[in-house]
C-alpha cells in the first residue's frame, strides 16, 4: 500500500496517518520530492533519513531536506503533542545550535576546516572525564583538530601491564600515528567516579563496570588514605582526585613508547585539575628525564601554575 504525503506540509517536517500501513518492513510508501514527482521508499530506509517515531498510529518522520545553510526549526510546537516530545525539542535546540556553529565558527573559518578534511596534527591529547559538567574543549578553548580527546570515568589512566582499553588504545594512536607533543591528564572537582572509588573500600555499592574500571586508580586510593585518614570523606575525595591524576601520570611512563619519546623529549606529560566550584584550574608538568625516578615511584613536577 502507499502512503502519500500532504504537499502542504513544510519541507522540514510532516505527518502522515498510517494506521493501515507499514505492516513490516518493505512496505512501500511514498513522497513527493520538490517537484512533486513521486519518489518511494522502503519502510526501513526511513532511518537514515532522520528520526521515525511511531505512536498511536501515527508515523512522523523528521527529514532534514532544507538548505544546509538554514537556521529554521521545523514547527513542531503546531503538532499534537506526544508524551516523547522533548527528545524532538532537545533535537531541534541541538539542530539550531550545529547549524549556528556551521554560520558563524565552520564557514567563516571554512580555510582551518577545510585543511582538516586532509587529516588531524593535535599537539594535545587530552584525557579528562566523561562527567558531563567538565568538557575539557568547552573549558579550555580547543578547537576542532587542536586536541585529540579520550574521556573515561574518572580521567583514569591504566598502567600499561592491565591490557588493552580504549583509553590505552586511543593512547596509542595518538602517540605513535599523531604524535602529539603533550599528553593531559584532567582531573576535576566533586568527580563521581573518584568518589565510587573510594568508597569500594567502605562496601558501599557500585555498579561492577564501575568498579572493574575505578579499581585502575586503586593506587591513588591507597597513597590517599596513607595521608589522609584522618579527613571526612568529602576532603579524601578531594584529595584523591589530584592524586589519581599524578598516578595517572606516572602510569603513562609504564607505556615503553610514551616512556621513550618523553625521555628523548618529544613528548611532554601535564596534569590538570578544574574546580568547576570555584572555576579555577591549576596545571603541573612532569619533571622526568628517564632516571629521576625516588623510591616511591613519584616523580617531581615542574611548572605549577594556577588559574583562578
Ligand atoms: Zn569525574
Amino acid at each position: 500500500m502507499a502512503i502519500s504525503v500532504p504537499t502542504s506540509v513544510s519541507k522540514e517536517s510532516f505527518l502522515f496517518n498510517s494506521k493501515n500501513s507499514l505492516k513490516n518492513n518493505t512496505q512501500v510508501v511514498q513522497i513527493y520530492g520538490s517537484q512533486l514527482k513521486p519518489v518511494k521508499f522502503e519502510d526501513s530506509h526511513f532511518k537514515h533519513l532522520g528520526l521515525i517515531k511511531r505512536n498511536q498510529g501515527y508515523l512522523r518522520l523528521e527529514a532534514s531536506r532544507d538548505s544546509v545553510s538554514s537556521t529554521r526549526v521545523a514547527p513542531v510546537k503546531e503538532m499534537e503533542k506526544k508524551p516523547n516530545d522533548q527528545t524532538l525539542d532537545l533535537f531541534n535546540d541541538m539542530r539550531e545550535k550545529f547549524l549556528s556553529f556551521k554560520r558563524f565558527k565552520y564557514l567563516e573559518k571554512s580555510d582551518h576546516y577545510q585543511k582538516l578534511v586532509n587529516g588531524q596534527a593535535p599537539k594535545f591529547m587530552v584525557i579528562a572525564c566523561a562527567d558531563s559538567r567538565v568538557c575539557p574543549t568547552s573549558i579550555l578553548g580547543f578547537e576542532p583538530g587542536e586536541a585529540f580527546v579520550v574521556r573515561n570515568v574518572a580521567n583514569l589512566v591504566p598502567p600499561f601491564e592491565n591490557g588493552p582499553t580504549e583509553t590505552n588504545a586511543a593512547l596509542e594512536f595518538a602517540v605513535n600515528a599523531l604524535k602529539v607533543e603533550n599528553l593531559f591528564v584532567v582531573g576535576h572537582s566533586c568527580c563521581g567516579g573518584i568518589r565510587a572509588l573510594m568508597s569500594m573500600q567502605d562496601g558501599v555499592h557500585s555498579s561492577i563496570f564501575i568498579k572493574d574500571w575505578v579499581i585502575n586508580g586503586k593506587q591513588a586510593r591507597t597513597s590517599t588514605m596513607a595521608v589522609a585518614a584522618n579527613l571526612g570523606f568529602e576532603q579524601q575525595c578531594r584529595h584523591c582526585e589530584k592524586e589519581s591524576v599524578n598516578h595517572s601520570l606516572v602510569n603513562l611512563l609504564s607505556y615503553p613508547w610514551v616512556e621513550e619519546r618523553v625521555r628523548n623529549g618529544l613528548l611532554s606529560i601535564h596534569g590538570g585539575y578544574y574546580d568547576f566550584v570555584n572555576c579555577t584550574f591549576e596545571k603541573w608538568t612532569l619533571d622526568y628525564k628517564g632516571n629521576s625516578a625516588e623510591e616511591d615511584g613519584k616523580y617531581a613536577v615542574k611548572d605549577r601554575v594556577f588559574w583562578s
